[in-house]
């Protein structure tokens, strides 16, 4: 998508390890009317899928999702990395943090994630697809079903990307960043240019 392609261009920062930093937009400070626009775009590219409700993670997930699921009229259910005390019928797996490098879990009621749903998941960024595989295995323990991934950016060069698509995930991505070796923002033309 051309915007945020060029807003990251802009506006984006590269860090040590492949990480790449867009506080100014995404993650800190927000661009609402950019993440509006994102959002559009995943509606259109989605739009032959049949889905009754959007899944995240929080936290810089919800923003994204809350804006797809506004524009579909769908609820959209956030998986927490908390395990709240009050939290009923709870689902739970484990996700390996590339930005933290640790584990930790991640949690969603099955009131809210139910059999028989077809979520799609909207988050941030896809590097190496834990976060997605961790939603993965919530979807199948819920009896939902699994109909498409949606990612503001996806690090091509972490491969988690060809991993759900070799599973036979319908994913999109917003903007696949090539490389971001010697701390240069290399990004993949996908063919995009709306
Ligand atoms: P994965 O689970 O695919 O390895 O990593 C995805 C998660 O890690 C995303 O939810 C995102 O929060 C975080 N993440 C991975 N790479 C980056 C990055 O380069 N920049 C930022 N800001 N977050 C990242």
């Amino acid at each position: 998508m051309k915007a945020l392609k060029e807003r990251i261009l802009r506006d984006g920062k590269c860090f040590e390890g492949g990480i790449l930093k867009v506080d100014n937009f995404i993650n800190h400070q927000m661009d609402p009317i950019l993440m509006k626009s994102m959002a559009v775009e995943f509606v259109r590219r989605f739009a032959s899928t049949d889905i009754n409700k959007i899944i995240t993670v929080e936290a810089s997930g919800i923003a994204p999702a809350i804006m797809v699921g506004y524009l579909l009229e769908l609820p959209v259910v956030f998986a927490k990395k908390k395990t709240p005390s009050t939290m009923e019928h709870m689902l739970a797996t484990k996700v390996f943090s590339f930005t933290k490098q640790r584990s930790y879990d991640v949690c969603v009621s099955s009131d809210y994630l139910c059999k028989g749903d077809k979520v799609l998941f909207i988050d941030d960024f896809l590097a190496n697809g834990n976060a997605a595989k961790g939603i993965l295995e919530l979807v199948e323990q819920a009896g939902a079903e699994l109909v498409g991934m949606g990612f503001l950016i996806e690090k091509a060069f972490q491969h988690g990307g060809d991993e759900l698509r070799q599973m036979g995930i319908h994913v999109e991505s917003l903007a696949i960043i090539e490389s971001l070796d010697n701390c240069e923002i290399k990004i993949k033309d996908d063919g995009y240019d709306r």
